[in-house]
């Protein structure tokens, strides 16, 4: 980059060279520098609703949104003082006044809780409760989806998972309703989810701040009891990266997780459809062999499963030749077993009859 695209700024007294154009936030993230933040995505820029990433600039009165103004040459600007505090509780304190039903008690039966980055916030600037406490009337909640559920009386109309929806997931079904201060999301998981097009990604439930719309699993534990174990999606070849969420031995839950190819966001197989297949009571422990006298099938040995699978394949190559058999590999299955599979066609089958179902 030149040096004609590049701005000086000073961050708490550190100077910072960046890329003109970027926001506040970005220069302060380059920086090794955090802001306190909920309405932005990530470390996209956001929209300015939260007000909670404010800051100083020097010779500028007012405190400016750190995620959406952008630098420009010779700003000297500074993320933490006590006016800034002063205005970020005052904005979290606003944020709670019509957040659930008594924010301080709720968090405690939230299954957000101990993940909620609300909570965080609040925590860190010492906000226990709102300054303003208003009467909120309850509204409905909708969980018609069998993965997902919104509780609008948790949403802080961040808008992080219109965002998410249209911009990442590029889905364009969830948006916002009215304006100005009566602004609603629509979440559509009501009844008529199912005519909607909505794919049951779940890209707005992690991108959701607080536990507004949320992955209904979460019924079945809390943050700190879960372990997270890294892997690979086994459902196409895309290769996303995910977490699996472990509790006592069993995984419960997924986790998207920023890979090359995926960069933080996961389908619905992904994030909903990859996992419960390993606790479950149907699937199949030990092989299989048909007794032909009763036509039933009943538990055998690996040794002895592998010799009659051997044994037969053997006998149809003889008297059909190799391409009569084939092999049709499962896309759950590892890259390496599939290359054993195929190798084995090849080399023992001998046939380049060769085929995998991982191309949804
Ligand atoms: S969404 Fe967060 S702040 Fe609100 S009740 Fe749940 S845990 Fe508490
Ligand atoms: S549902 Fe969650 S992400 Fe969407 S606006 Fe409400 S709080 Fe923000
Ligand atoms: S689940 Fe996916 S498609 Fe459905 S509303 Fe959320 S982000 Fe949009």
């Amino acid at each position: 980059m030149s040096n004609e695209n590049l701005v000086n700024v000073t961050i708490d007294g550190e100077r910072v060279c960046v890329p003109q154009g970027e926001t506040i936030l970005h220069a302060a993230l380059r920086a090794h520098i955090q802001i306190p933040r909920l309405c932005a995505l990530g470390n996209d820029a956001g929209v300015g609703m939260c007000r909670v990433c404010v800051v100083e600039v020097k010779g500028q009165d007012a405190l400016v949104t750190a995620c959406n103004t952008p630098v420009a040459e010779g700003m000297d600007i500074t993320t933490h003082s006590e006016r800034i505090d002063a205005s970020r509780r005052m904005s979290l304190s606003l944020i709670l006044a019509e957040h659930g039903l008594n924010s301080t008690n709720y968090c405690f039966s939230c299954r957000k809780n101990g993940d909620c980055q609300l909570q965080a916030v609040c925590n860190a600037l010492g906000v226990t409760e709102p300054a303003y406490p208003i009467p909120v009337q309850e509204k409905p909640h909708r969980d018609s989806n069998p993965f997902l559920e919104f509780d609008p009386n948790l949403c802080i109309r961040c808008q992080r998972c219109v965002v998410a929806c249209n911009d990442r997931a590029c889905n364009h079904t969830l948006h916002t309703a009215k304006r100005g201060a009566r602004i609603a999301i629509e979440a559509p998981f009501g009844p008529d989810w199912d005519t909607t097009n909505c794919e049951s990604c779940g890209c707005c439930a992690a991108a959701c701040p607080t536990g507004a719309i949320i992955e209904k699993r979460r019924a079945t534990y809390r943050s700190w009891e879960v372990t997270p174990v890294l892997t690979t999606c086994p459902h196409c070849g895309v290769g996303c990266q995910l977490e699996l969420l472990v509790k006592d031995n069993r995984v419960v839950d997924t986790r998207a997780y920023h890979g090359a190819s995926n960069k933080g966001l996961l389908c619905v197989k992904g994030r909903s459809a990859s996992f419960d297949f390993v606790s479950s009571g149907d699937r199949l422990t030990t092989p299989l062999v048909k007794n032909h006298d009763t036509g039933e099938f009943e538990p055998a040995s690996w040794d002895d499963a592998l010799d009659l699978v051997a044994r037969r394949f053997s006998e149809l190559r003889e008297e059909y030749g190799g391409d009569a058999l084939a092999a049709f590999a499962c896309s759950r299955s590892t890259d390496e077993d599939i290359y054993m599979l195929e190798k084995m066609a090849r080399t023992a089958f001998r046939t380049n009859n060769v085929d995998n179902c991982a191309r949804v």
